[in-house]
């Protein structure tokens, strides 16, 4: 295999992404139902988890749950996502202890303040901790905002990627209490 670049690789992704159809993603649902199809079961069985796990913290935050077209997350979040996904399937990501592996489909989690980091679900609260300032800075611009800033996650299948948000880059990004918004939802500060 050819050393892959993962920053080149978010890049072609998230620009291969925002020309995708919905009849693309069946097309290659479809290739990989044949090719292999028992992956693709655990992919699905993953993705599925993780969904069940984010609808739990829209429930706890009053937030909820919304699917967006790619372009309606900010481009800061999905290229830090597919960043470390990249990195993640060319080998090149640090992982939790129990080194999660893309070839086996399981929830994990990566985070826009640890790049290129990718914990199991067991692993990630620890692994993502923060304190002080730096749990209420913005990841998109670096602004500390302890009054109106909070904590948000996005899904993409299986791979849950969290990220601080202030409220001038959040724009019309749900609100904790505020129903009726998208598919981030407050993380847990406590
Ligand atoms: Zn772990
Ligand atoms: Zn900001």
């Amino acid at each position: 295999m050819t050393a892959v670049d993962p920053a080149r690789a978010a890049v072609a992704m998230d620009d291969l992404l925002a020309v995708m159809t919905p009849a693309d993603f069946e097309d290659i649902r479809a290739a990989w139902t044949v090719a292999a199809p028992a992956h693709l079961d655990q992919l699905d069985a993953a993705a599925a988890e993780a969904l069940r796990a984010m609808r739990a913290y829209g429930n706890a935050h009053g937030v909820a749950e919304r699917w967006t077209a790619v372009d309606g997350t900010p481009a800061w979040v999905r290229l830090g996502l597919l960043d470390t996904l990249a990195a993640w399937y060319a080998g090149r990501a640090a992982t939790c202890r129990h080194i999660p592996d893309p070839r086996r489909p399981e929830p994990v989690f990566a985070a826009a303040w640890r790049p290129r980091l990718v914990a199991c679900k067991a692993c990630y609260p620890t692994l993502f901790r923060l304190g002080g300032d730096a749990d209420w800075t913005c990841d998109g611009c670096g602004r500390v905002d302890r009054e109106r800033g909070s904590g948000a996650r996005v899904a993409l299948g299986p791979f849950t990627f969290l990220f601080g948000i202030c409220r001038g880059c959040r724009g019309d990004l749900p609100v904790p209490g505020v129903t009726g918004s998208s598919q981030t939802s407050r993380e847990d500060r406590s």
